[in-house]
């Protein structure tokens, strides 16, 4: 089955507006002709309006890097709630990034609730999976990303739930560190991912969408996006180098 690639470029807590503007600007004209794939734009949450204004009428999407709060509006100070992400122009949110779970002791079953909280204000959930050097060393590796997934799968409605998310295997080991998979590496981590999603629903497993994410730049992308089951990208150093992500959107295309 073809599925269309998704490129998302997480841009984490950097920049400021001024900086911010200039990078999607290069991003919006270097993607104009863009036909097939498509790109995603995460940037930090105050700048999220702005982002999506910007876009309009392009096609590219955008989204938000977490959905604070899994509740409803009410007297909870400094949260962000999903429908006021949905309201600014979001159309995903990436869940259980491996530096909320490893920073701010997200547990699965708080990356869940969010999976869940996100779907129900109407947002495309990216949940992200990925496990630790030590656990690949240890070959807990396909243990991990099960443990990760089962939270999702085992929730009533979580299989059918999944044909309105996307999921991102970054290897923790990766993320930011200028190591990253080998194409079969990553490969080996999506089939499983995508096979054990086939145990419990095949048509949702050949049609989800499953990103690498951990290191890509333009010189590893092609070989990457070239694997069978890997549908695309969670970039972030190198997407805040408008450029190198350009060539990078080439890639998954
Ligand atoms: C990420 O933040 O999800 C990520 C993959 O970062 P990097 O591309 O910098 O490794």
């Amino acid at each position: 089955m073809t599925r269309q690639s998704l490129v998302a470029a997480n841009w984490k807590m950097y920049g400021t507006w001024t900086g911010v503007n200039n990078i999607l600007a290069t991003i919006k004209q270097g993607l104009a002709q863009n036909a097939g794939g498509e790109v995603a734009i995460f940037p930090p949450f105050v700048y999220l309006a702005k982002v999506a204004r910007l876009l309009h009428g392009t096609k590219i999407t955008s989204g938000a890097q977490d959905i604070c709060s899994v509740t409803g509006e009410g007297a909870h100070t400094g949260e962000v709630s999903g429908v006021m992400l949905r309201d600014v122009g979001c159309r995903y949110v990436i869940v259980g990034h491996s530096e909320r779970r490893t920073l701010y002791g997200e547990t699965d079953t708080m990356v869940a609730r969010k999976f869940f909280a996100a779907q129900e204000a109407g947002l495309v959930p990216i949940l992200c999976v990925g496990e630790q050097l030590d656990e690949r060393e240890s070959e807990q590796t396909e243990a991990v990303i099960a443990r990760q997934l089962d939270v999702i799968l085992e929730h009533p409605g979580g299989v059918a739930s999944l044909a309105k998310a996307v999921i991102a295997y970054e290897p923790v080991w990766a993320i930011g560190t200028g190591k990253t998979a080998t194409p079969a590496q990553a490969q080996a981590v999506h089939a499983f991912i995508r096979g054990k999603i086939a145990a419990h629903d095949q048509p949702i497993a050949e049609k989800i969408r499953i990103l690498y994410g951990g290191s890509v730049k333009s010189t590893n992308a092609a070989d990457l996006f070239a694997m069978p089951d890997i549908d695309g990208g969670l970039i972030g150093g190198a997407s805040l180098d408008a450029p190198q992500f350009l060539e990078i959107c080439r890639a998954a295309r």
